[in-house]
C-alpha cells in the first residue's frame, strides 16, 4: 500500500501529527483513488507559524516578482489541461468538459493575477492643499486561511489564492475533503514553481482544520467558499471590530424566469441546463422555474419529458450529461429533501431518486446516483423544499399569473441572492428583472451558468458579503492606507 499523501508545510512534505488518514473516493464508482493524511488543528498551527514567518520577505517582493511565480503555474494549466481535467472529474464526478473547464477557469484566474501585478496598484488623489501629494496606497494584510468547497476543485483555491499571493500575503490552503487529490496538485504546482517556502502551504483535512483556521488570530483574512451553513458560522466568528476579515461565497436558491414572452426552445435549453447540469451540484444551479401560466403546460411537459429521459452516464465519456453526485452521504441528503417535498405534499412529476439497475451505467453501480426530481409547488406556500439549497437534481415548477412584477417578487422571496436568470423576448421584462431581482449574477436567455474572472463572481443577501470578483478579492486581501506627503 502506497504511503499517504502529505501536508505541503514550509516547502516540505510533512506528514503533521499524522495520526488520522482518510481517503479520496471516485464518486462514479465508488473505487478509492489515494490516501491522505489528515491534518488537525496543530498541523494548522504550525502552517500558520510558517506562513507568518514567511510573509516578512515575502512582502518586501515586489508585485511583479510575486508573480513570476504564478506564471510558471499559469503554464502548468495550460500545459495539464486535459490530464488534469481528467482527475478533476475522476475525483468529483463532473463531466470531462466540466472537468477540464474546471482547469481552464483556474488558469484563467492565475493569469489575471499575475497580469494585474503589472496595472496600477492605489490611487493619486487630490488634495486640499497645494503643496501635498495624497496617494491610496496599498499594503498586504498579512496570512490568509483559504477555506474551499468540493465543488470547483482546482478553479476556486486558485480564484482565492492567486490574487492573495501576487498582493503580498502568504497563504494556508484547507481544501475541501471530498477532492484531496486535486488540492495535492495545486501544491505539486506550487512546488514545481520553486515558491519560498513558508509562502504557500496547505494541510489536508476536514472542518475541525477549516476551524482551527477562523479560530486563530495570526490570520487577519479568510476567504472562504462553501455553504451557507459554514459560512455564516465562520463570519460569526470573525466579528467585524476584530480587524480580522471574511469573504465569504456562499450557496443559493437560485430560480429560471420564463415568462409569457419567452421563445419556448430557449426556456427549455436555460432550464435544463441550469438544473440538472452537473447533476444540479453547481452553487448556480437552479431549483426553481418561476414559468408564467399562458405557457406553463406546454413549457411543463416538454422540461418533465426531459427530466424523465435524461440519462446518468460515466463521467468520462464525453456524451455524458449527468454524472454522480459527490459522495454517499450527500445523496442520502438529496434524497431526504426529495422525501421532504412528498411530505410537504407538493405535486409531483418525475421522480427518479432511485435509479433501475440498467440505468447505471456499467461497472459504477457503487457510484452515487440519483435522477432528476421535479415537482409543482404553490410560490406563496411556506415550504422548505423551495426555499432551502439542495445541491443537486431537485427542482420545483412555480407557475405564475400577472406580470414581471409578480415573477421578481417570487424570485426575490428567498433570503439567498445568488444567480438567476430569465427568458423572455420583452425588453422591458428583462430590464424590469436586470434591475429589481436581488442577484450577484443574472443571465438573460442564457442557462443560469458560467463563471468568467473578469466579471463579478458572486452573491448579495444570505449568499455573499460583497467581495464577488478578483478585483474585489484584492479589497479582501490589502488594507489601504491613506499617504500624504509635504511636498513644500
Ligand atoms: P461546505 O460548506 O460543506 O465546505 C466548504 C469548506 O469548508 C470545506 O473545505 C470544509 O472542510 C470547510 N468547513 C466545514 N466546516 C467548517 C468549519 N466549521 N469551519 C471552517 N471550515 C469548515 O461546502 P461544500 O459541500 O464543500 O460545497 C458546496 C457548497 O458550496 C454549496 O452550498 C454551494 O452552493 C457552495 N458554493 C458556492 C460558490 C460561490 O462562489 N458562491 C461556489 C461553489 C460552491
Amino acid at each position: 500500500m502506497a504511503e499517504p499523501y502529505q501536508h505541503y508545510i514550509d516547502g516540505e512534505w510533512v506528514s503533521g501529527d499524522g495520526s488520522e488518514t482518510f481517503e479520496s473516493e471516485n464518486p462514479a464508482t465508488g473505487e478509492t483513488l489515494a490516501e491522505f493524511e489528515r491534518g488537525s488543528p496543530s498541523d494548522i498551527d504550525q502552517a500558520i507559524t510558517v506562513a507568518e514567518a514567511a510573509y516578512e520577505e515575502w512582502r518586501e517582493l515586489s508585485r511583479i516578482e510575486r508573480a513570476e511565480y504564478l506564471w510558471d503555474v499559469y503554464q502548468e494549466l495550460r500545459d495539464r489541461t486535459d490530464e488534469l481535467g481528467e482527475i478533476v472529474t475522476k475525483e468529483c464526478g463532473k463531466e470531462i468538459s466540466e472537468g477540464k473547464a474546471d482547469v481552464v477557469e483556474a488558469a484563467h484566474m492565475v493569469e489575471w493575477a499575475a497580469g494585474d501585478a503589472r496595472h496600477p496598484s492605489g490611487d493619486i488623489i487630490p488634495s486640499e492643499i497645494a503643496a501635498k501629494d495624497a496617494y491610496m496606497r496599498r499594503k498586504p494584510r498579512g496570512v490568509t486561511g483559504c477555506i474551499t468547497p468540493w465543488n470547483f476543485p482546482i478553479a476556486i483555491p486558485y480564484w482565492h489564492m492567486a490574487v492573495a499571493l501576487v498582493e503580498g500575503n502568504t497563504v494556508v490552503f484547507k481544501p475541501a475533503e471530498q477532492t484531496p487529490w486535486c488540492a495535492q496538485i495545486i501544491a505539486e504546482m506550487f512546488d514545481d514553481a520553486g515558491i519560498p517556502p513558508g509562502v504557500f502551504n496547505m494541510v489536508q483535512g476536514f472542518g475541525d482544520a477549516g476551524n482551527a483556521i477562523v479560530e486563530d488570530d495570526r490570520v487577519p483574512t479568510v476567504l472562504f467558499t462553501g455553504s451557507a451553513e459554514v459560512g455564516h458560522k465562520i463570519a460569526g466568528k470573525l466579528g467585524d471590530v476584530s480587524g480580522r476579515r471574511v469573504a465569504c461565497e456562499m450557496g443559493g436558491k437560485n430560480a429560471v424566469v420564463i415568462t409569457e414572452e419567452a421563445d419556448l426552445d430557449i426556456a427549455v435549453h436555460s432550464a435544463v441546463m441550469s438544473s440538472f447540469k452537473t447533476t444540479g451540484q453547481r452553487c448556480v444551479s437552479a431549483e426553481r422555474l418561476i414559468v408564467h401560466t399562458d405557457i406553463y403546460d406546454e413549457f411543463k411537459d416538454r422540461f418533465v419529458e426531459i427530466a424523465s429521459n435524461v440519462a446518468v452516464g460515466d463521467p468520462l465519456d464525453e456524451e455524458t450529461f449527468m454524472g454522480p453526485l459527490i459522495e454517499a452521504e450527500h445523496a442520502e441528503k438529496v434524497a431526504r429533501y426529495n422525501e421532504l417535498a412528498r411530505e410537504e405534499g407538493v405535486n409531483i412529476l418525475v421522480d427518479r431518486t432511485e435509479l433501475d439497475a440498467a440505468e447505471i451505467p456499467d461497472g459504477h453501480e457503487n457510484g452515487h446516483w440519483i435522477g432528476p426530481f421535479v415537482y409543482e409547488a404553490d410560490p406563496d406556500a411556506d415550504l422548505r423544499c423551495i426555499s432551502e439549497e439542495v445541491f443537486g437534481p431537485h427542482v420545483a415548477l412555480l407557475e405564475y399569473d400577472g406580470d414581471i412584477e409578480r415573477a421578481v417578487e417570487i424570485q426575490n422571496d428567498t433570503p439567498y441572492g445568488l444567480a438567476g436568470a430569465i427568458v423572455s423576448e420583452d425588453y422591458r421584462q428583462i430590464n424590469y428583472y436586470r434591475d429589481h431581482a436581488e442577484l450577484g449574477l443574472a443571465y438573460g436567455n442564457l442557462p443560469c451558468i458560467g463563471a468568467e474572472v473578469q466579471l463579478p463572481f458572486g452573491g448579495v443577501k444570505k449568499s455573499g458579503n460583497g467581495y464577488p470578483s478578483a478585483r474585489e478579492i484584492i479589497e479582501a486581501v490589502t488594507d489601504r492606507t491613506a499617504w500624504t506627503l509635504n511636498n513644500s
